[in-house]
């Protein structure tokens, strides 16, 4: 899940009360930490694969209900899958109401994190930089649910060639250049993202 940005005005699913807070923030169980930091954005690969096949929300880590939310872009379609696992609709709700890559406030994938997170934690490194694609939130039934896997049996996320409850609309594609409005607001959101880690209760 792309970086998020401090917002106190919306609350997290109440399931998700265990998971730890960074800057405010719920942190997704499938972002990756470094150096006492979580990393929006980067997500922990071995904890992709087990959301992927053991049907879990990729933010509370939870089993999936009756609703799966799966965020697609145009890329996920050309390939026939979503790599990122699927959450539970009130999950999603959340991640795009706190995270600027969802909700369209930021228009490049950030760039890409220190080398030493990106050994630890895979990350989707042809994305950074980027400007953002558009993001759609799917919804679909345990019964459309199948993993996608690779000719070498690899895990490669959740196929979309099945039934949609619904598609709506999250974010447009954004423009190819910046102005440097929007570049100043850039760096002022991954600046927000380079304060140090402080524990929070
Ligand atoms: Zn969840």
């Amino acid at each position: 899940m792309p970086q998020a940005r401090r917002s106190r005005a919306v609350r997290p699913p109440a399931r998700a009360a265990a998971l730890p807070r960074h800057g405010g923030l719920t942190v997704p169980w499938i972002t990756g930490w470094f150096d006492g930091r979580p990393y929006f954005g980067v997500n922990f690969p071995v904890r992709r694969v087990q959301c992927v096949v053991h049907r879990l929300c990729q933010f509370c880590r939870q089993p999936l209900g009756r609703r799966i939310g799966l965020v697609v872009r145009p890329a996920d379609l050309a390939v026939g899958y979503v790599d990122e696992p699927g959450m539970h609709p009130a999950c999603l709700d959340y991640a795009v109401a706190v995270c600027p890559m969802l909700n369209g406030t930021m228009d490049r994938y950030r760039a890409a994190p220190p080398a030493a997170v990106a050994r630890l934690v895979a990350l989707t490194a042809s994305r950074a930089g980027l400007p953002a694609e558009a993001y759609d939130a799917w919804y679909i039934t345990p019964s459309g649910y199948h993993v996608a896997y690779g000719p070498d049996g690899s895990v490669l996320g959740i196929r979309l060639d099945t039934p949609v409850l619904l598609k709506k609309p999250l974010r447009a594609a954004a423009r190819p250049r910046l102005t440097e409005e929007h570049a100043a607001r850039q760096r002022a959101v991954i600046d927000l993202e380079q304060l140090p880690a402080r524990p929070e209760g």
